[in-house]
């Protein structure tokens, strides 16, 4: 029987329901530390902040999510537990890291620098170590490995990182989901991943709605992994409307069975805040977790998507994607 690692231990993959694929509950890029400014950390008040987000959310069905945020953008694991276990959802939560340009690489680049590490090696040792052992002294195990590129090229740390990765989810069944920058690299890291033999079936290729070609998204689902459109309501990056036109062509020729879909949202960000110019704020206006259920699940029935169909990309590709995992 396989088993989801969740931060409340594993669980059966029948139990997911309706799953959010790609959000965070909190997330903080390097850095925000050294601001003087920064909101002073308070976990009662941010598992709070995280409550009030998903509360909607929750009542509109939602019963799981992957956070998926990094080792290296200040994942929380005690929040995650306690937010998950007062909203009564599963949280499923991410070793992997980010990008070689957003995330925290400079103790591998020296270690790697100076020949005293491999930088793959290390990488994969610390996946393995989340997803067998668990994170830090909490005891919870990673059940997704996410992944990360910048902009129209893989560096040489994103690399290690891909291969790594497809490495623990050989070994594990656990897994990968991915970040991709403005709609580049989406083939590139379908084609190393499969190269290095992962499963097909364990491969979700992210914020492939960052880029409106077609050809583009068929190239990367006739490989035979799934994708995700999930920045639903970040439409500074892409209108919806281009978003849902894609979506509803590729479910309409037949990839119903390789599509999920997610926002991205971020619950609670750790730093001082601050205020978006009017101009972009109305481009996030509906950023949320319950954009979905609010306008893209009935946009997609109006087009003539059916719920049976809506049940398959919310409920059915989630689970397949994250059963590939026996009891470890
Ligand atoms: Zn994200």
């Amino acid at each position: 029987m396989p088993v989801i690692n969740t931060v409340h231990g594993p669980i059966s993959p029948d139990l997911l329901g309706v799953t959010l694929p790609h959000e965070h509950i909190v997330a903080g890029y390097a850095g925000f530390e050294y601001d003087p400014y920064t909101r002073p950390y308070n976990r009662e008040k941010i598992v709070n902040i995280c409550l009030r987000a998903l509360e909607p959310a929750k009542k509109y069905g939602l019963n799981s999510l992957i956070d998926a945020t990094p080792m290296d953008l200040n994942r929380d694991i005690d929040v995650l537990k306690d937010v998950s276990e007062k909203m009564q959802i599963n949280i499923i939560c991410a070793t992997g890291r980010y990008t070689d340009d957003m995330g925290k690489w400079t103790y591998l680049k020296q270690r790697a620098k100076s020949k005293i590490g491999d930088m793959k090696t290390e990488l994969y040792e610390s996946f393995m170590y989340e997803i067998t052992k668990g994170i830090g002294q909490s005891g919870v195990k990673a059940g997704v490995i996410k992944v990360a590129t910048g902009l129209s090229n893989i560096s040489t740390c994103e690399e290690a990182m891909l291969r790594a990765a497809a490495q623990a989810s050989k070994e594990t069944g656990i897994p990968i989901i991915t970040h991709t920058e403005g709609g580049t690299m989406g083939p590139e890291q379908t084609e190393l991943l499969l190269e290095e033999g992962v499963n097909p079936k364990s491969i979700m290729i992210g914020h492939m709605c960052g880029n409106p070609s077609m050809q583009y998204q068929l190239s990367v689902l006739d490989m035979g992994v799934n994708i995700s459109f999930d920045r639903f309501g970040i439409e500074v990056f892409q209108p919806d409307k281009v978003r849902l036109a894609n979506l509803i062509g590729l479910i309409g020729i037949g990839y119903t069975d390789h599509i999920m879909i997610s926002q991205d949202f971020i619950a609670c960000g750790f730093g001082r805040g601050g205020i978006l110019p009017e101009e972009e704020r109305q481009k996030v206006a509906n950023w949320s977790f319950t954009n979905i259920f609010r306008n893209i699940l009935p946009a997609l029935n109006h087009a003539g998507i059916t719920d049976e169909q809506i049940k398959r990309i919310m409920v059915d590709n989630p689970r397949k994607l994250l059963s590939g995992v026996q009891p470890l």
